[in-house]
Order: C-alpha cells, then structure tokens, then sequence
C-alpha cells in the first residue's frame, strides 16, 4: 500500500492473459515490497495468504484445481490437466503468443509440501469443521498457571502456556477413510447441517429429506484427546472404573506430542468431564542415535528395540533408555550403551548367585566378629542413606538419576566394596551377614 509506484493502479483492473480474465488490483500489507518487484498475483483459493487478502478486498473466490488435482472448466484449455503439466503448458503458449516478458529463475520462495512424499501441496478452498478454541484453552490454561495440573520437567510449562495461549481454532475434520466418521448430517433440501450422536430417524431441519451423513472423520487428536475419559467411560454401565482413576495420575508422554495431545486431553477433558484429566504430566525426550542423530530407515541408523530384548534382555534395554539421561531431554542410544547396561544386570545376578551358591555352605569357618559387625554397619548406614536419596529421585521423577544412584551404589560399593571385604563370610556360609539389607 504504501509504494507510490503503483499508487494508480489501485483499483483497476488487469487481464490474466491466455484466460483473458478481468482481475482487480489491490493493495494489500501481506505482500513484502521487497520480494521481486513487490506486485504478486493473489490466488484467493489456492494459498493461505491470499485466501485472506481475497476476504479483506472481497476478491472473488475462482478455484481452478479440483479435488483430483486436475484443472478444472474455469481454466478454459488447460482443463483436465494436472497443475504441474499446465504450468509448463502455460508457459510454451506465452512464449508462442510473444507474452513473455522474462523468466526469473534464481528466487527463493515457501511452498509446502507434502510429509510423506514431499511433493508441492496444492491447497484447494473446502467446507470443515472446527471448534471455538479460546474457552476451552482459557480453562485449561488456569489449571497449568495454578499447578493444578504439573508438568514435569518444568521447562515444558512456559511451552504449554504458549500453546494454550496461541492455538488457532482447531480444525477437526479430515478428508480420510480411517478414523471415527463426523456424526454431521446435511439437509439436502435447505443444504445446512445438523448434529447428532444417534443415527437420526429423520431430518431434523426439514422433517422429510433423505439427509446425509458427512463423509468426512475427525482428526485423530480430537478422537486422541478423548482417551483419558473415553477409556474408563466404555466399560460397563457398573463399572466404577472412571470413578476410581480419572483424574489419571500421571500422563507420560513425548514433549513432541505436547500440544497436538496433551494440550488437546486437557481441554477436551475438561469441557467433557467439568474435571483435569490428570495430576502431573511428565515428558520423556526423543530417542536418538549417538550422534544425535534423528533415527531414520533411509539413514540406516535404527536401533531395533525388540531385537535388543532379544539379545540383552528387556532391563538392559529399559535401563539403557534411562541412564545418562536428562529428564525431558533427548536420548543418546546406541547398541554399546545397552551392552553397558547388561553388563551391569549381569553384575547383579552374579552377586545374588554369589551369595545363594554359599548360603549352602554347611562348614561355618572363623569369622572375625568385630571387624564384620563394623563392616556391616557402615554398609547399612550407607544403604540408608542411598536409599532415602533414591526415593527422593524417584518422588520428584528423576529416574535418570535415581538410576544412577542404584548402578553407582550396587556396583562401586556394595560390590567392589562391601562384598569383597565380607568375601569370606559369604564363602563360608555366613550368608546372614548379609541379611541386614
Ligand atoms: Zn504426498
Ligand atoms: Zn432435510
């Protein structure tokens, strides 16, 4: 609006030339003056922005891709072709027609594509549904502010917040077979809808049309944001399933699901039940090579999870998971870090073999009674000690640390401490002296 070079073009019109159609001209701020000569084309129905501008400057709303992604009559010639093809069409028959002025090939702009094959998204106008975000996000945000509802690790709360703060109204219908089919029917006489759970007898606008049901299914997180309830509701009539554990104590979950589900069972939750669907939601990192590495098929650096049961067994696994870890953080993983930690399950089992083998042992050998009962006494101070610290850990959802504490304590003192000086009296069956644990 503001570039007086084109200050008297406003509100005129130019022609789209090959469809030889009228267009107005408009001024509008989404436009950067800076991209290429600061005039553009707006698509009302086929981009994000236009489509908005079109509404500001009631542009009129001309759709040319139809839903098989071919041209459709309002493109004249190019008709039934895929939008790719007619692009490359169109710009022979310019050159033919001597209406090209230039091409510019070495600018840089965003399209979106697709994020399974990664082809160009053609965004096409559509009817769907949607709720009204900002009282359902309103409650749920009072519940986090208040702690009502806590996130472990802290540092998600702010995020949440943000979420709770800036979601978009959500759009809940999907154009795709799977998924729970939008109890919405359409009168096909007065062409509006109504609502309704039940399979309806008849058309509750008209009285007597044959409505129909739309095709279309929810979103999976809105189907997803119903779990916490929808779970213990199914059950039967008597169950007192929902009673007796919703809220949920503790909802686990990736941070990269934070708003898509969490925020979403919140507020759903809410508003379906008047209660929070849960106390505390702790977040667990995303699991990567130890490069850091996403893990991807094409990158081949996928860690099998079942394969490393197989071989190492499933403690290995889960302890691997959490060792070393940050809580909320990602995870490092790789085979050796598993290997590492079976050779510590491996460590407890030969202990526990160790003193089971010689708790058998019969012939009682001399035991030095005052050097043991000190040995044993430090060893059960510090057990304590380790223990309270543990459950501290644990309480306040450090795993990792707590983990930690076990594999230090186990191995470094108990072990290669404790057990190693009480070694005879274990070989010599006094097994007792080690019943103080
Ligand atoms: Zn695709
Ligand atoms: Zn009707």
């Amino acid at each position: 609006p503001k570039d007086k070079k084109y200050k008297d073009l406003i509100g005129k019109t130019v022609i789209v030339p090959i469809i030889n159609r009228q267009v107005k001209i408009v001024a509008d701020e989404s436009v950067d003056p800076k991209f290429g000569t600061g005039a553009v084309k707006v698509t009302p129905a086929h981009d994000f922005t236009d489509f908005e501008t079109g509404k500001k400057h009631k542009l009129e709303m001309i759709q040319i891709i139809g839903f098989d992604g071919k041209l459709n009559e309002n493109t004249g010639l190019y008709k039934g072709f895929y939008a790719n093809e007619a692009r490359k069409k169109i710009v022979e028959d310019l050159k033919m027609s001597g209406q090209m002025v230039k091409i510019k090939e070495d600018y840089v702009h965003n399209v979106g594509t697709c994020y399974k094959c990664s082809r160009v998204l053609e965004p096409l106008p559509k009817e769907q549904w949607f709720v009204k975000i900002k009282p359902l996000a309103d409650k749920a945000k009072k519940l986090v502010q208040s702690d009502e509802i806590k996130i472990v690790p802290k540092k998600f709360k702010k995020i949440l917040l943000w979420w709770l703060t800036n979601f978009r109204d959500w759009n809940i219908s999907r154009q795709i077979v799977w998924g729970i089919r939008i109890p919405a029917y359409r009168c096909v006489t007065k062409s509006d809808w109504f609502v309704s759970v039940e399979k309806p007898k008849k058309c509750q606008i008209c009285g007597n049309c044959k409505f129909e049901q739309d095709t279309d299914t929810f979103d999976t997180w809105f189907s997803s944001a119903q779990w916490p309830f929808a779970t213990l509701l199914a059950q039967d009539e008597n169950s007192d399933f929902f009673d007796y554990f919703y809220p949920t104590s503790v909802m686990e979950t990736g941070y990269d699901i934070l708003p898509w589900w969490v925020a979403r069972m919140i507020m759903v939750g809410v508003f379906t039940t008047g209660k929070k669907p849960f106390e505390t939601i702790f977040l667990h990192g995303m699991v990567r090579d130890k490069n850091g590495q996403k893990m991807s098929k094409s990158k081949g650096n996928v860690v099998n999870p079942l394969e490393m049961v197989d071989k190492y067994g499933a403690d290995a696994l889960r302890s691997a998971l959490i060792f070393g870890t940050k809580e909320g953080g990602d995870i490092s993983f790789s085979e050796e870090k598993v290997i590492g930690m079976r050779n510590f399950v491996n460590k407890i089992w030969n202990m526990a073999r160790f003193i089971e083998m010689n708790e058998k042992v019969v012939d009682k050998g001399a035991m030095n009674r005052t050097t043991t009962k000190t040995i044993l006494n430090d060893l059960q101070k510090e057990y304590k000690k380790e223990k309270k610290q543990y459950l501290k850990f644990m309480d306040s959802y450090q795993f990792s640390k707590a983990l930690g504490l076990v594999y230090e304590f186990i191995w470094h003192r108990f072990a290669d401490f404790y057990i190693e000086q009480l070694k005879d009296e274990v070989i010599n069956g006094n097994i007792e002296a080690l019943g103080v644990l």
